[in-house]
């Protein structure tokens, strides 16, 4: 019997749970739907789009060599499942899980069809090193807060990467036929040639890239600790947007930080980085809490903030969106994301603060054109990070915190190396100081501060002051 795996936001074959299981239960036939037409589920952004392009194309090969055909197919997937199961007669369906609200509905729905017409499905845990529901505070509860979040996360067992199943167990081809898939380059996934440039002159989807950076990584990890802040030098993993498509699992990820521990030793650097998983892990589990997690406020006193009239703030939104609003770091970041897909983690939040706080705009719009341009895009740790910035999420930074972006552009870019790299206007010799060029009037084609600091920063504290 034919059992059909259904791939979704695990792009990889090495420690796939719902492959290595069907393969074991005889013939497979990979399957992938481009779903954006359910209820509730998000339509991917631009990079998120140019990404998947690039792994369903990396899948597809690594699937071959495995003798296992990569059927894809677009529309709901509670329409598209039934479909391809009655037409191929397969006797089973496996799939790893999803934690989004509207992803889990359509999930059980195709289960509950599966059910009344005698197909098996099994679903397997392969995204998360624990699930949602696996992690309790003593009172039962979802965790609110990290540290003991990460501690009961950490006290429990974090199984073994599984390894990629042996070749020879693909579906026939008649059967692979009958799916009938579709051709993904007629999908509109990539956009205009100069954004595409742009993303693939900096990444390589797919799993074996995956794997290579986290090589790369490893070997720089005791580094992380003084280098994960700078935006100026090559001190994080980026390894999100593969984590954010699965190319390659958590649990890999675990498994290869902890070998290298047990190698050459513990370092604060690789612990940090342990961390920053357990960060993936914790706004995954909120996403599951809070389904309406990219507009919904975790701290419901945030509902009634007074953000700026959207038509007021228009202005200063754009600015902000094009790199263009005279914060030289926050620029070079906005301008960083447009052309690479990626912006640092330090960047992202100082570009946030002075969204949210300096700007008083709305997190959602900031939010909004993160998930539009960010090759990491995803629906719980772009939300929860938003909420974290802003004040409104879960042991988030107090509202009270307001980046100066001017200071932190000193403090992690300290030559101005990113600022100039992002910010060509001050790239130049024109002896203007590119860390404030306000202070003898910006050069030539860069604009003034959008906003004043100090008085922008006491209207944000009076704006908090008003929902305290
Ligand atoms: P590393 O520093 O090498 O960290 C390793 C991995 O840990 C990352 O790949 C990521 O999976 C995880 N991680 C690190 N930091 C965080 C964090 N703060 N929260 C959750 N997971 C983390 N990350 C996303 O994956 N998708 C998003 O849409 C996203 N939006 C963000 C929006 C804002 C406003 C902010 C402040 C942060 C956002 N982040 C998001 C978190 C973080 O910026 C990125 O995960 C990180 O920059 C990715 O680069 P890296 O892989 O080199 O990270």
């Amino acid at each position: 019997t034919t059992t059909i795996v259904w791939f979704r936001d695990d792009l990889r074959v090495t420690d796939h749970p719902a492959l290595e299981a069907a393969c074991r239960r005889g013939e497979v036939l990979a399957l992938f739907v481009l779903d954006e037409a359910s209820a509730g589920v998000r339509p991917l952004g631009t990079a998120s789009r140019w990404w998947l392009h690039g792994s369903l194309r990396s899948l597809r090969a690594s699937l071959e060599e495995l003798g296992i055909p990569l059927v894809l197919r677009r529309g709901p997937a509670g329409a598209v499942l039934p479909e391809v199961l009655e037409r191929t007669g397969a006797g089973g369906i496996t799939w790893n899980r999803r934690y989004g609200g509207p992803e889990l509905a359509v999930d059980a729905g195709v289960k509950q069809w599966c059910s009344e017409h005698g197909v098996e499905a099994h679903s397997f845990q392969a995204s998360l090193l624990h699930e949602p529901w696996a992690l309790r505070t003593g009172a039962g509860g979802p965790y609110k807060v990290f540290t003991p979040f990460w501690k009961a996360l950490r006290a429990l067992e974090i199984r073994q990467p599984l390894p990629v199943p042996g070749a020879g167990r693909g579906a026939d081809r008649a059967v692979a036929a009958c799916a009938a898939g579709e051709d993904p380059e007629a999908w509109g996934l990539l956009p205009e040639a100069g954004r595409a440039a742009g993303l693939a002159g900096t990444w390589t989807p797919g799993e074996a890239a995956a794997w290579e950076r986290l090589d790369d990584f490893l070997d720089r990890a005791e580094d992380y600790d003084e280098g994960h802040d700078r935006p100026d030098r090559e001190g994080t993993s980026r390894l999100s947007p593969h984590l954010r498509w699965g190319e390659i699992s958590p649990f890999a990820v675990w498994d290869a930080a902890v070998r290298h521990r047990a190698e050459q030793g513990s370092s604060p650097g690789l612990e940090k980085f342990l961390t920053e998983l357990g960060w993936r892990e914790f706004n995954w589990h909120l996403l599951h809490q809070e389904p309406q997690l990219h507009v919904r406020h975790v701290r419901p006193a945030f509902d009634a903030f007074p953000w700026r009239d959207p038509a007021e703030g228009a202005a200063d939104l754009r600015a902000w969106q094009e790199g263009r609003t005279g914060f030289p770091l926050v620029d070079a970041g906005m301008r960083q994301m447009l052309t690479t897909g990626w912006m640092h983690n330090r960047v992202r939040m100082v570009a946030g603060s002075l969204l949210t706080k300096n700007l008083l705009v709305d997190w959602r719009s900031g939010e909004q054109w993160f998930w539009d341009h960010l090759v990491d895009a995803d629906p719980a740790c772009g939300p929860g990070n938003w909420q974290w910035v802003a004040g409104s999420g879960a042991d988030a930074s107090p509202f009270f915190r307001i980046f100066n972006p001017l200071t932190q552009g000193r403090r992690f870019d300290p030559e101005a190396r990113y600022i100039r790299r992002w910010v060509p206007e001050l790239a130049g010799d024109s002896g203007v100081d590119p860390h404030e060029p306000g202070l003898l009037g910006p050069p030539v084609g860069y604009p003034a501060p959008v906003v004043d600091l100090p008085a922008s920063r006491s209207r944000a504290l009076d704006a908090y002051a008003s929902i305290r």
